[in-house]
């Protein structure tokens, strides 16, 4: 029991003579390093794996990049990390006396990822969730990410116990939520959505990914998995920032670690709402 509350405690003062403090509700917000200027702290989430989050996360970073500010991201998914192999980093994190040293992609964004950490590229990360908790910690308090306009934070998918760290300990100033389209029949996205009321964090728009396919020869455009994004987007009251498409070309250039010559306007949408926050 926290030494500011006495026994038989039921946080009413005005119920008992005594006055305390125990029971104000506190925040378990975490400073992040004493070298560490950063302005704006946004997070990318998703409800399942595998609908494109990384990928949104990458884009959005480097469409900030290259509108000139200086941008990190940090990459939470320990368990599923894709950020270096997308900007074709096999470097391992440097340490040196006030922290870990970020690695720094071809345009000039910082990244860190537990991947720049391991023994190799395909070692797993066999950790408990408090560790990889921890990690995600570490990486927003002991990375010396400098003076930074932007850090994209790629979370961990769904609403366990890693994405509810992201949200309780580092202050996010909004995020975006990224889904696939028939994600949003299921109530995948509006728990994502609840999460983030619920911590009072700003729901900047959802993100539909792998929306259609455009036929090369004729450019008809097929919706495979269907639509529903409009509704939902109504529904919760935030804008659909983005229909993106699958395109082929987008994953050739992950698979070949070149993304950051991406020519596309996907996402310039989110782009502009993350600049105007
Ligand atoms: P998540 O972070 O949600 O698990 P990823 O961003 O890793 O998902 O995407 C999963 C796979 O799908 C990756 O191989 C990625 O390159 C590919 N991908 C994601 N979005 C698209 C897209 N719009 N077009 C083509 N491939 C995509």
């Amino acid at each position: 029991m926290s030494e500011n509350l006495h026994q038989g405690c039921n946080g009413d003062c005005s119920s008992c003579g005594k006055s305390c403090s125990g029971h104000e509700p506190q925040s378990l917000i975490e400073p992040t390093g004493e070298y560490n200027n950063i302005k704006k702290v946004i997070g990318v989430v998703s409800g399942k794996g595998g609908v494109g989050k990384s990928m949104v996360s990458s884009m959005l970073s480097i469409l900030m990049r290259r509108k000139g500010y200086n941008v990190g991201l940090l990459d939470a998914d320990i368990t599923g990390p894709s950020i270096p192999k997308t900007f074709g980093i096999n470097s391992r994190a440097l340490q040196n006396e006030i922290g870990i040293l970020p690695a720094v992609t071809k345009s000039g964004i910082e990244l860190m990822s537990v991947n720049l950490m391991l023994p190799e590229n395909d070692s797993p990360v066999i950790w408990r969730g408090p560790v990889i908790a921890g990690a995600v910690k570490q990486f927003w308090h002991d990375v010396v990410w400098g003076d930074l306009d932007y850090l994209f934070i790629d979370c961990p998918p769904g609403t366990g116990d890693v994405p509810l760290t992201v949200f309780q300990s580092i202050p996010l100033d909004g995020i975006v939520i990224v889904t696939s389209p028939q994600d949003l029949v299921s109530l995948i996205v509006k728990k994502a959505y609840n999460m983030a009321s619920m911590m009072n964090i700003p729901v900047l728009g959802i993100v539909e990914n792998m929306s259609y396919v455009k036929c090369p020869d004729c450019g008809k455009e097929f919706k495979i998995f269907g639509s529903g994004s409009e509704d939902i987007a109504k529904e919760l009251g935030v804008p659909l920032l983005a229909k993106m498409p699958i395109d082929v070309s987008l994953a050739q250039m992950v698979d070949n670690g070149q993304l950051e010559s991406l020519d596309c306007d996907y996402l310039d949408n989110a782009a502009k709402v993350i600049e105007e926050l």
